[in-house]
């Protein structure tokens, strides 16, 4: 991950609820981000292309039956302006739970792409034929349906700004989050040393910082085979990896 390519500066947001995008540029770390103009973010909204007064995007289903859908003329026209601010090789992702599942392994192929157009649906979603012409990957969240593509388009692009240099600063790195090297992150301790008479693991308070390394490891190891085994194949596993397995088993045990 460090030698990895973080082109991404410019996102595009379109949707309907333009005002859902400040729950992301301005809270926490993504919101200094912003501040900070380590990315830029253009909003379309895109009742703008609606052709009557009442700013209608969507319309009912040809063929009958519930619901509404958002209308490809004007999906189409959104995408167009938000092209033109972000310019013409900008990927465009629709957001969507019939799209492919979004993972770490495909964050870090995303931040490669410069510029990145995220189009959230309302109400049944969108017409086909706006998905078949503009747009390049659809992208969910998990298996499971939510009101709006705002939230997912959100979730995806704060795991895309936690890649951009200086977002995370010196002291958080993501290099030791869940996923990012394949494995979950190791449990994590603070004050107090007891906690409803739980103590903090001794190696952590031991100073010696190869122990404590080798530790972490270990741990990151041993949570990925037991929550996630489908992260790992323990087939795939170093003899140093397994060496270092064994030696902290034979720790807990003792
Ligand atoms: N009828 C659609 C769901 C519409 S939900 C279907 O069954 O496929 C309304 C909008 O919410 C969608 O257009 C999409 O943009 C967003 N959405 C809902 N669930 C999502 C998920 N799991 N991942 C990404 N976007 C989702």
């Amino acid at each position: 991950m460090t030698d990895q390519t973080v082109a991404l500066r410019k996102l595009g947001f379109i949707s309907i609820f333009p005002e859902m995008l400040s729950g992301l540029t301005d809270w926490g770390v993504t919101g200094r981000a912003a501040r900070d103009e380590l990315f830029t973010v253009e909003t379309i909204d895109p009742r703008e292309f609606a052709t009557d007064k009442h700013g209608t995007v969507d319309d009912r289903p040809y063929g009958g039956g519930p619901g509404m859908v958002m209308k490809a003329p004007i999906l189409a026209q959104s995408v167009r302006k938000a092209k033109t601010l972000l310019g013409g090789d900008a990927l465009v992702i629709a957001m969507s739970p019939q799209g492919v599942a979004v993972d770490e392994a495909m964050i870090s192929r995303l931040v490669a792409h410069e510029a990145i157009i995220f189009v959230a649906g309302r109400y049944e979603g969108f017409d086909e034929r706006f998905l078949e012409s503009e747009v390049d990957l659809e992208l969910s969240v998990g298996d499971m349906v939510v009101s709006g593509g705002e939230m997912p388009a959100m979730l995806v692009m704060d795991s895309l700004i936690r890649r951009i240099p200086g977002v995370l600063g010196d002291e958080m790195s993501a290099e030791q989050d869940s996923f990012v090297d394949g494995l979950l992150d190791c449990p994590h301790y603070t004050r107090p040393e007891i906690f409803e008479g739980r103590a903090v693991p001794e190696v952590l308070l031991s100073g010696d910082h190869a122990r404590i390394a080798d530790w972490r490891s270990a741990q990151a190891l041993q949570r990925t085979l037991n929550r996630r085994p489908d992260l790992l194949d323990p087939a795939d596993l170093t003899d140093e990896q397994r060496a270092m397995l064994a030696r902290w088993d034979a720790k807990a045990q003792s």
